[in-house]
């Protein structure tokens, strides 16, 4: 029999308010076990003060309980926001529960468990966090790329051979830090330019020499083949440098000629032994792709070519020769499949009615949050008044008491008033994400060209179940379960024209 646990919470505002108090929520919840086949366990409640608190004792022990004993299936719980303050507790709970392969059941809002609905919810709203970050990384690197533009090293550490150093005279917040020699490295780096453009000497041999002369890369670790291959293609020696894919010219000192560089490129590229291991390649659609002459799956790997590139491929683990695929041709189909995914109406208003709530949740949370700050706050600054009218008036504290008191009610002020910040940031950081989960349900297409690579293998683990792959060709694909609910449903619908054939004859 399956194991379930409830977990319940009710804080002091709520206790008046009959729909939530605690038996009611175990109530529910216990009816929805017995109809559903589910034996409780245990019984999991965070009441009063410390229920609006982030560190509830109770949810934490149960956590930990799910991390360490694995010994219950599911939890109950009668509403999503018993559970989580905002989104991103719920998505870190979530897949606390995930891994321990624990079913969260939102008992009088099934939405969000672990329906296919939950899920493709969860997996937008991840996509928009991850989105979120990139947006906010973006704004930051305006302030590098003008440094970049005048020549000054954003990168952070610089290559081995040069250090970071105060300007003497800056001439702006952006040259503060510069770049000069390293006097301890730099001189062996120069030599280890001129050794191996000899062709005598293997990347492993001077990262040996370097190692035995006890220098040490930038980051202070000893000097690794990988790292020391890094350098050697460094054009940073040479007076440029590379940021974010670009290339600028910059302010700090030449390590060595521009011929001597060039010469030590063409002896790597035909030494050229850790060339293939650099290039690293995110085979999006491994464990999708099947044959469609024998029903194989597909593996992927890098080829060399006789110009030196390496191209990146799928092919059939038994046909082999005449079945290479180019990863980048195939992983763009699947793109063009994913763009005639189109979420109902009804879905996305479900998508949005959740959203809604959850940031409805937040908003109330947040609201009874600053409520009790407040009142905790005004407490606090009584006593302060009080302990100074016994310490001034009726004179029944010595000074060192007083200030002893009177210093520990500052502390607390502060803590309050620090609290109060961040309950003011959650609910704007909500906002911005509803726009773009709004945004993003109403385009699965762009929401999955957008997303990073770990959030591509969700989402196509959400939506399909394989391809069958004829050389660059998707000649069917497969939809995952989930998606087939989703589309019985209605919440989901797939056009169709300009597709492969869809393949319904798997086994379930
Ligand atoms: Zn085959």
């Amino acid at each position: 029999m399956n194991k379930a646990v409830i977990y319940a919470r009710v804080s002091t505002e709520e206790q008046a308010d009959n729909g939530k108090s605690i038996e009611t929520q175990e109530k529910i919840c216990s009816k929805w076990a017995k109809d559903n086949g589910y034996q409780i366990t245990g019984i999991y409640k965070d009441e009063g003060k410390s229920a609006t608190n982030l560190n509830r004792p109770a949810l934490k022990e149960l956590l930990s309980r799910c991390q360490d004993l694995g010994d219950i299936n599911a939890i109950l719980i009668q509403d999503t926001d018993r559970l989580a303050r905002n989104t991103l507790d719920h998505l870190t709970i979530k897949s606390i529960l995930k891994k321990n392969d624990v079913k969260l059941i939102s008992i009088s809002q099934p939405m969000i468990d672990d329906s296919p609905e939950g899920n493709l919810i969860d997996t937008i709203i991840a996509s928009v966090n991850a989105f979120q970050s990139q947006i906010t990384g973006r704004k930051t690197s305006k302030v590098m790329e003008e440094k970049a533009r005048l020549g000054w090293y954003p990168g952070g550490l610089p290559p081995l051979g040069y250090k970071n150093v105060d300007n003497p005279s800056p001439l702006s917040t952006l040259d503060k830090k510069i770049i000069d020699f390293d006097e301890q490295t730099a001189s062996y780096m120069k030599k280890v330019f001129e050794m191996y453009s000899t062709g005598n000497y293997s990347i492993k041999d001077l990262a040996d020499f370097l190692n035995k002369k006890g220098i040490i890369s930038p980051r202070g670790n000893k000097i690794h083949v990988s790292t020391l291959n890094n350098f050697l293609r460094d054009k940073f020696y040479i007076g440029t440098f590379t940021w974010k894919k670009q290339e600028y010219k910059g302010n700090h000192p030449h390590l060595i000629e521009k011929s001597l560089f060039n010469k030590v490129q063409l002896v790597l590229d035909s030494h050229n032994q850790y060339a293939s291991r650099k290039r690293k390649h995110n085979y999006l659609l491994r464990g999708f792709l099947y044959c469609s002459e024998c029903g194989s799956r597909y593996w992927a790997e890098k080829h060399k070519k006789k110009n030196g590139n390496i191209y990146d491929f799928y092919f059939c683990s038994s046909c082999k020769g005449s079945t290479y695929a180019d990863v980048y041709k195939l992983e763009e189909k699947v793109e063009r499949i994913f763009e005639k995914i189109e979420l109902s109406k009804k879905y996305t208003d479900h998508v949005r009615d959740t959203a809604m709530k959850i940031l409805e949740d937040n908003r109330r949370n947040q609201d009874s949050e600053t409520r009790r700050l407040q009142l905790e706050k005004s407490k606090v600054e009584k006593a302060m008044r009080e302990t100074e009218d016994d310490r001034f008036v009726h004179k029944t504290l010595t000074p060192e008491v007083f200030q002893r008191i009177y210093e520990r009610y500052e502390n607390e002020l502060k803590e309050i008033e620090e609290e109060m910040k961040n309950v003011n940031k959650d609910y704007s950081q909500g906002l911005r994400i509803l726009e773009k989960i709004l945004s993003l349900a109403e385009n699965i297409g762009t929401a999955y060209k957008m997303a990073t690579p770990p959030l591509k293998r969700k989402y196509l683990n959400l939506f399909f179940k394989r391809f069958t792959i004829n050389g660059d060709r998707i000649v069917k694909y497969a939809l995952s379960n989930d998606l087939k609910e989703l589309i019985e449903n209605g919440s989901v619908r797939v056009r169709t024209s300009g597709l492969p054939d869809e393949d319904s004859n798997l086994e379930p």
